[in-house]
């Protein structure tokens, strides 16, 4: 590095804000002795999040992953079954689907979204296909309108991946609201956290009914009589009293990150050779995280710039590595016959994996570490060109 800045700063790419009640709900959890899934949080923060995306049912779970898993099988989707699934997401899509013993489905991104391209899902329906999976990539919504309209031409499902894009609106609407059954996580990094954490939403009392029944072992009325091979999915009340301490402050969490999103998208918007995130006119883009896609007029590849980034103490996180490529769906697997084909061509989803990073997004990031980790590009950049 030939500017030898001393690291000044030290700024991890996503932290939790825990500023709000969470230590005393988790407190009253403690000293009240409710630490399972039993306890007043869990059905608080269920109904409190599934009212604040408008719709009827919150079914809290343990993970993002598992909540795709549960909706999926609440959906009844099974082997034989089809799902189609963007190829730019992340590998919990694809695996939930593995796990019903459904074929996964790949389609290449949208260029403009970074999301699943609506128009190359038609050509990927089969009589098999059953559901379509838009996932919301890094915050920005799908074209809805579109999916919806193949959905109901061949009557299929809507399971939608709102891991990434609490409070994103689609056209006035709220991501996970559009859909037959919808997906969130709340791992720490996410837009509201319980350290680990999902929820499946539904409007559809069936759904919500199966998903229910299917989290708690698929017990009947009666304890310990199942009439199904169901899960333990359960999310205690410790991880939903931080989640309801957290959906208090959502509204700030999410304006914090659209607020820091465009404070970069001003700063960077002068630098040659960085494309900043997507935001189409009809959505409100959440920006989950700050992904930026370098390109050949920067005078260096992602990696590289990622590399000197870091010698400035910013930590960055590459983008998805795109489906396609992933090592384990290349190879024989004896355990999965279903593994998807990855043999068709994805290049937007190829480019964006190549050349797209995330810098640091944490809703309580300053405004003076933006403006440093600007400068530091910059800085980058100029000594490059020397
Ligand atoms: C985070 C995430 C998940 C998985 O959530 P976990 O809680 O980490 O299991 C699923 N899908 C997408 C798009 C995600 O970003």
């Amino acid at each position: 590095m030939s500017v030898s800045s001393p690291v000044k700063r030290n700024i991890p790419v996503c932290e939790p804000t825990l500023s709000g009640n969470e230590l005393k709900y988790v407190t009253e959890c403690v000293t009240t002795n409710w630490i399972s899934s039993a306890g007043k949080f869990t059905e608080i923060f269920e109904k409190d999040f599934a009212s604040y995306c408008g719709v009827k049912h919150g079914i809290a779970v343990c993970n993002g992953n598992i909540a795709l898993h549960l909706a999926l099988e609440a959906c009844g989707i099974g082997p034989e079954d089809e799902v189609i699934v963007p190829d730019f997401t992340m590998i919990a899509c694809v695996n939930a689907i593995l796990y019903t013993g459904a074929k996964p489905v790949l389609v290449d991104a949208d260029e403009i979204t970074w999301c699943i391209n609506p128009d190359l899902i038609q050509e990927k329906i089969t009589s098999k296909t059953k559901a379509i999976m838009p996932v919301h990539i890094y915050g920005h919504p799908c074209d809805m309108d579109k999916i919806h309209d193949l959905a109901k031409k061949n009557n299929l499902l809507i399971i939608e991946d709102s891991a990434e894009a609490h409070g994103a609106l689609y056209k006035g609407k709220k991501c996970g609201s559009m859909s037959h059954v919808a997906a969130f996580s709340f791992y720490a990094n996410k837009i509201i956290t319980t350290g680990e954490g999902g929820m499946v939403i539904t409007d559809n009392d069936e759904i919500a009914k199966k998903a229910r029944e299917l989290k708690n072992y698929a017990f009947t009325d009666k304890r310990f009589l199942s009439n199904e091979v169901g899960y333990n999915y359960r999310m205690t009340n410790i991880q939903a009293a931080i989640g309801t301490a957290q959906l208090e402050k959502i509204d700030f969490l999410v304006e914090s990150r659209i607020r820091n999103a465009l404070m970069y998208n001003k700063l960077l918007s002068h630098i040659d050779g960085i494309i900043t995130p997507p935001c189409n006119i009809d959505v409100k883009n959440v920006y989950w995280m700050y992904g930026i896609i370098v390109t050949e007029k920067f005078g260096m590849r992602a990696e590289a710039l990622r590399e000197k980034l870091k010698n400035y103490g910013i930590e960055t996180r590459a983008f998805f590595v795109p489906m396609h490529k992933q090592p384990v769906y290349n190879k024989p697997n004896h355990k999965f016959s279903n593994l998807p084909d990855t043999s068709g061509k994805f290049p937007v989803s190829s480019f964006l994996g190549e050349n797209g990073f995330y810098l640091p997004s944490s809703s309580h990031l300053p405004e003076a570490d933006i403006l440093y980790i600007v400068e530091a590009i910059k800085q980058i950049k100029t000594t490059s060109e020397v």
